[in-house]
């Protein structure tokens, strides 16, 4: 007998927080979105519009990129995805050699089609281009910080340049005066690129109306390659419009707890709110798991003994000149990597005592708990901050699911913590 149910849109994403930024667009447009941890291995066994596969294929080399692609790809059409969204950064972070040009090519490839389009646009992340040229905040993509980005450094900020250093097939542009124009004039203009011969072409957005805009145009598309930004406009492409029951996620229930191992600048001053308002928190010292002390085990008999009576925190959030102190010691990617594993057996073991209403502080400590509470898929509900929603998902300790939040670095209000819970509590969420 065959369960599959049809997907419309089939998304993959090149990592896992973007993924979710993906998807809490494409929910507050209207579409019922699962977002999965790789590539599921049996068919999607929920009914979802959408489904955004999450890989981690930004850096990783070209070919692994591509075969990672091809493989979500073939899953999604398997659920019976109408379009193919691939999903990358906002800020185009690639390096010369990929992966945005050659997974956009081998996906077009598989999918038979001679011509996609490529935008990073965000207007709402402040993601602009013009002209082909991508904006970060008030200034270029080469002047935001991006130029010196570890591992994707970003600087030329002509993004036709850019993707035709990546790309065999050649990349042309949609300008602002065709967007602003509207469906037909951008259907007129891809139709006039693909006569020259155009394979990408980079379009312009400088406002959520140019994305609005630009979507009728893009239905017909097998493909798709864009921020997250694009995916504004696609839902009603599909006859969806917003609708409350597109996030809704079962009734909360259990225990709350946080665990945050981000130092950013916003989790400090969210760490430091919630402490402010009198809630019970509890923070580690990664001197004292590198000297071999069972500080998981301290921490859950901590959290026991107060977690019946409200929200508790436990963290490993400090402030730039301690994180410092403590690399120089450990080193950077030993105590990332040591932090991030006890941060997960912590939540972990939240969750084996009855934690159900979770909140993750930080990307990569995010990736580690959810590998730890051995998360495959996640339902996207409703928004708490931008980029930000509640989801809930099937754990090891929770087999009637939990509902979890994973908050990357600088995201949220200071008042985030407190929020995210007083949320669950009203009966629209
Ligand atoms: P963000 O999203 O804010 O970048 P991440 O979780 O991605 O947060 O990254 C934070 C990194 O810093 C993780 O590897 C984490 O384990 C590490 N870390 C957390 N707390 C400390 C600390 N006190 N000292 C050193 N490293 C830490």
């Amino acid at each position: 007998m065959s369960t599959t149910r049809r997907i419309k849109l089939g998304c993959i994403a090149d990592d896992f927080t973007g993924a979710t930024d993906l998807a809490n667009n494409l929910v507050r447009a209207g579409m019922r979105v699962v977002q999965t941890i790789g590539v599921p291995h049996g068919p999607l066994d929920t009914d979802a519009d959408a489904v955004v596969v999450a890989l981690k294929s930004r850096t990783i080399p070209p070919a692994e990129a591509i075969d990672q692609s091809l493989v979500a790809l073939q899953w999604l059409q398997e659920q019976g995805a109408q379009q193919i969204y691939f999903k990358y950064c906002s800020t185009f972070d690639s390096t010369a050699t990929g992966n945005i040009g050659p997974v956009t090519e081998a996906l077009m490839a598989a999918l038979n089609t001679p011509f996609t389009i490529a935008t990073p646009a965000f207007p709402d992340n402040k993601r602009t281009v013009f002209k082909g040229y991508l904006f970060a905040g008030e200034g270029l993509l080469n002047e935001s910080g991006m130029q010196n980005h570890p591992l994707t450094p970003m600087t030329d900020p002509n993004l036709v340049r850019v993707l035709q250093a990546q790309t065999r097939g050649k990349v042309g542009l949609i300008d602002h005066q065709v967007v602003a124009q509207g469906e037909a004039a951008i259907r007129a203009r891809i139709e006039t690129l693909k006569a020259e011969g155009v394979a990408v072409a980079i379009v312009d957005a400088i406002s959520n109306a140019d994305l609005l805009r630009m979507a009728p145009a893009l239905k017909d598309l097998p493909l798709l390659t864009a921020g997250s930004g694009v995916a504004i406009g696609l839902p009603a492409n599909f006859g969806l419009a917003p609708s409350s029951e597109a996030s809704s996620l079962p009734v909360a229930r259990g225990l709350r707890a946080i665990v945050s191992g981000s130092c950013s600048v916003a989790t400090n001053q969210q760490v430091l709110d919630f402490i402010q308002r009198g809630g019970e928190a509890l923070a580690i010292d990664p001197l004292r798991i590198a000297s071999g002390a069972n500080v998981a085990a301290e921490a859950l008999a901590w959290a026991e003994a107060r977690v019946n009576r409200g929200p508790v925190l436990v963290y490993s959030t400090a402030e730039p000149s301690a994180v410092r102190a403590i690399q120089g010691q450990l080193g950077v990617e030993e105590a990332g990597a040591m932090v991030e594993r006890t941060i997960a057996t912590i939540a972990h073991g939240l969750v084996e005592r009855g934690v159900r209403q979770l909140v993750v502080a930080g990307g990569e400590t995010s990736g580690a708990c959810v590998q730890a509470l051995g998360i495959a898929q996640m339902r996207i509900g409703p928004q708490i901050d931008p980029g930000v929603p509640w989801c809930h998902a099937v754990a090891k300790g929770a087999p009637e699911g939990l509902h979890i939040t994973l908050k990357s670095g600088n995201f949220g209000t200071a008042d985030f913590f407190t929020k995210a819970f007083a949320q669950l509590d009203t009966p629209t969420a």
